[in-house]
């Protein structure tokens, strides 16, 4: 918060009041009496002001309105951070001119069949292996994934092909097996504001991947990232999935207006998931290249050799071949926006 305009009709004593709680904060103030509006300016680290405080200022007598000009979060800001932030995973930077590409199947489903994708996005052009081996399913019913098996596959498909590993933690009780297997924790949209796994993924010296909620708004996003930058972890990657909308036709909304957005209020490198974002195969190659012309800083898609007996997404996987031409087809965007792939 760093301005508060007070109504015409605001006594001195309002105004005293004001500046008491102001000063209880370590902050100073400036009161310029204009001849319609009162402004009071504040002076020093405002961010140490709440948002529960900043709205009990703004409903004190005589408040007409309070503009907070310093955000919410302040790690994550652009404000205090001035340059992009890059983050290097075993020699691949993220963050920098060169656009990664991560591929991989949903879930891990099983060691053979992961090695055979993992090859053909590696011979394609992705850059890191993704692949689940906690899934999030709506359904008790539906396959979890193969746990700390799944994630033996990945690091296994990782020596074979040299393609570092994302995929998903659910339960900070698994962080240390985490530890042991990926190069990036990815932190799933229904885990966005768990905020104690977000501590811990805080704690790590690993990079995160954090997926915007299902109904998130860019603030809580960030005030996501926020959580995991406060412990110490400044290795932090958004990654815009789709949001829920009224709209039905697709899986999700892609907010690909997030991806400049972004690049304005924050420091840290934006990843584009376009397969959650539709939820369908077929528009999943352009919903790729208008993220790179948006400015995403990365990709994550969805392939599967089989997407027709894939235990899960398989309606939005791409197949080896089809994932190949669209890796070149976006190559002429990425260098239209200054970028390369
Ligand atoms: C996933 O990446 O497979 C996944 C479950 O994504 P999200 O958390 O975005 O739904
Ligand atoms: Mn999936």
């Amino acid at each position: 918060m760093d301005i508060i305009v007070l109504r015409p009709d605001t006594s001195e004593e309002d105004i005293r009041h004001i500046l008491k709680k102001l000063e209880s904060k370590g902050l100073k103030a400036n009161v310029s009496q204009g001849t319609e509006r009162t402004i009071i300016g504040v002076i020093g680290d405002t961010s140490k002001i709440t948002e529960e405080e900043e709205d009990a200022i703004r409903a004190a007598n005589g408040v007409e309105n309070v503009v907070r000009i310093v955000k919410p979060y302040k790690l994550a800001s652009r404000d205090f951070k001035k340059d992009n932030t890059e983050i290097n995973v075993r020699g691949i930077i993220i963050g920098g001119k060169k656009i990664p590409v991560i591929a991989g199947p949903c879930a891990v489903e099983g060691k053979d069949i992961l090695a055979g994708i993992a090859e053909k996005v590696k011979a394609a052009g992705a850059t890191f292996l993704r692949g689940g081996a906690y899934k999030p399913r709506t359904s008790p019913y539906s396959f979890q994934g193969l746990g700390e098996e799944g994630l033996k596959y990945l690091a296994a498909a990782r020596d074979k092909t040299g393609l570092p590993v994302v995929t998903e933690i659910m339960d900070p009780r698994d962080m240390d097996v985490m530890m042991e297997y990926t190069d990036i924790i990815q932190i799933g949209a229904r885990n966005m504001q768990n905020f104690r796994l977000l501590l811990e993924v805080g704690s790590v010296n690993k990079p995160v991947m954090l997926k915007r909620g299902l109904s998130s708004t860019i603030k809580e996003w960030l005030m996501s990232a926020e959580y995991i930058m406060s412990r110490g972890n400044h290795n932090v990657i958004l990654c815009e999935r789709g949001i829920r909308t009224f709209e039905t036709a697709t899986r999700n909304t892609l907010d690909l207006s997030a991806v400049p957005l972004l690049k304005q209020l924050t420091h840290l490198p934006v990843v584009v998931d376009p397969s959650h974002g539709v939820g369908k195969w077929d528009l999943v190659a352009p919903m790729s290249k208008a993220a790179i012309a948006a400015g995403a800083d990365g990709l994550i898609i969805e392939v599967h050799t089989n997407p027709e007996e894939a235990f899960s997404d398989g309606e939005q996987s791409l197949k080896p071949d089809f994932f190949a031409k669209l890796m070149q087809e976006m190559k002429p965007i990425a260098q239209a926006v200054g970028r390369e792939i």
